[in-house]
């Protein structure tokens, strides 16, 4: 779809791209053939796709998978995603916010369209960018891979190496491999955003395969970030069930300077601080 095609699109169901919902639409076949090749699907693959707009990347999808089932929250867009979903017979459209999508509901959806694998394709907002990884990562439910156009800085920071750890770069960490697909300027959206964007792919999902206790580990990380100011042993001490002594011994024995901030943590620092702590 070029710009063109998309004016055209936006003045016939008479639409305007809505800010709050990060609507900026994509404007270059070049771009949509990057997204799908770095998705590798074939036609046995169910694909998630997650923002579908006006459809541009959707129309290539259905082409290209089995079986295509999207999550649009705006309503607005019902007439144009129906009559495509009415020539390709192969997509299912669900008018909610992807963060309300239930493990349940995942279920379901593998269930219907007799699938124990999925794929996950999204343009979405920046904004849903932490939750929606975390979301999909850490389901019971792991898709098999992930292609999401995300801001180029949050991607580059993402598979940086050398960085300042947070919960999505960790839970990255823990659960997948990441790398940048393909660079995309602003100039490839409508309207054009005010920052450029990457195509990043998350490859090699598994589940929790570590020895420290899953939820444990998670449940530290949660406090170890709670305050960014303050440092991870004062955070660490809203459980009750620590004492300053206590952490203060664990952080001696592993080698962990007592001033150091959650941020500072690495993947094998959380797993040893868990299974000490735990
Ligand atoms: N896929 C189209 C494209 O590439 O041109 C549109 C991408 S646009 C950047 C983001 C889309 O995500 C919009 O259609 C917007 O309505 C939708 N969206 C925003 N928040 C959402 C949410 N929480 N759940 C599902 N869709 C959402």
């Amino acid at each position: 779809m070029n710009k063109t095609e998309l004016e055209f699109l936006l003045d016939k169901y008479n639409l305007t791209p809505n800010k709050i919902r990060g609507q900026n639409f994509l404007i270059s076949d070049e771009v949509l053939d990057k997204i799908i090749s770095a998705e590798q699907i074939s036609k046995s693959d169910l694909v998630l796709e997650i923002g579908p707009g006006l459809g541009a990347l959707t129309s290539r999808l259905v082409k290209e998978a089995r079986q295509v089932v999207a999550f649009e929250v705006d309503k607005n867009f019902k007439k144009p995603l129906d009559k495509l979903s009415a020539l390709a017979g192969n997509l299912e459209i669900f008018w909610q916010d992807i963060l309300s999508l239930s493990t349940r509901q995942l279920a379901d959806i593998l269930e219907k369209h007799k699938s124990k694998q999925y794929k996950v394709v999204a343009n979405i907002p920046y904004y849903l960018t932490a939750k929606f990884i975390q979301k999909f990562i850490q389901n019971k439910y792991q898709p098999e891979t992930m292609v999401l156009m995300l801001q180029k800085e949050v991607a580059e920071r993402i598979v940086s190496k050398d960085k300042k750890e947070s919960k999505l770069s960790l839970s990255l960490a823990f659960y997948a491999q990441s790398r940048i697909a393909s660079l995309v300027g602003k100039e490839n959206f409508y309207p054009s955003p005010k920052v450029d964007s990457a195509i990043i792919v998350i490859e090699k999902i598994k589940a929790w395969s570590y020895e420290a206790d899953e939820k444990l580990t998670w449940q530290l990380i949660q406090r170890g970030f709670a305050s960014k100011r303050k440092k991870l042993i004062n955070n660490l001490l809203s459980d009750p069930k620590l004492n300053k002594e206590k952490l203060t011994a664990v952080f001696l024995e592993i080698g962990l300077d007592l001033n150091i901030r959650a941020e500072k943590l690495s993947v094998d620092n959380w797993l040893i601080l868990a299974k000490k702590i735990g």
